[in-house]
């Protein structure tokens, strides 16, 4: 390992997202594909969540916390996708691509501009120490796993 510091940002499941209270995705083995939504064609139109039989598109908020409507966006949670191509089929701006599950992690690093789903260590961490909430050491232990 070099003696260079490690820039990566790394990214860690946002345990306060409402998904996390959803059903988790049934089965042993992923499905084949997985969507993944290009943020930058995204016009935030909403009709690719009422297509989802897991209900797992999440809406990201715009940046003016006044009007969160104003620019949103959506984001496709890869943990409960269960690769039915409603929403790619569905979109209206084909920005939502299907892609063979190993690829499909990749793709959301370069497409998914913007997470509520998955959040660097270090936001969480200023969220937690500004909430002044620490995670319970069984959550703690899933994290090192
Ligand atoms: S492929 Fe199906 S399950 Fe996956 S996000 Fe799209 S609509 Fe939902
Ligand atoms: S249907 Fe397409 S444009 Fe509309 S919110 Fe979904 S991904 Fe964005």
């Amino acid at each position: 390992m070099s003696d260079q510091e490690d820039k990566r940002e790394v990214l860690v499941e946002n345990p306060f997202h409402t998904a996390r209270f959803k059903p988790v995705r049934k089965g042993k083995k992923p499905p084949k594909l997985i969507a993944v939504v290009h943020q930058s064609g995204c016009t935030g139109c909403e009709v690719c969540i009422a297509g989802c039989p897991v209900d797992s598109i999440e809406l990201v908020p715009g940046p003016e916390s006044a009007n969160p409507a104003f620019r949103q966006t959506v984001e496709i949670d890869l943990a409960r996708c269960i690769g039915c191509q409603n929403c790619s089929q569905d979109c209206p701006w084909e920005t939502i691509t299907m892609y063979q599950h190993n690829d499909s992690f990749v793709a959301w690093g370069h497409e998914t501009l913007k997470s509520e789903l998955y959040v660097s260590q270090e936001s969480l961490d200023k969220v937690m120490s500004d909430a002044n909430v620490e995670l319970s050491p069984e959550a703690e232990q899933k994290e090192e796993a």
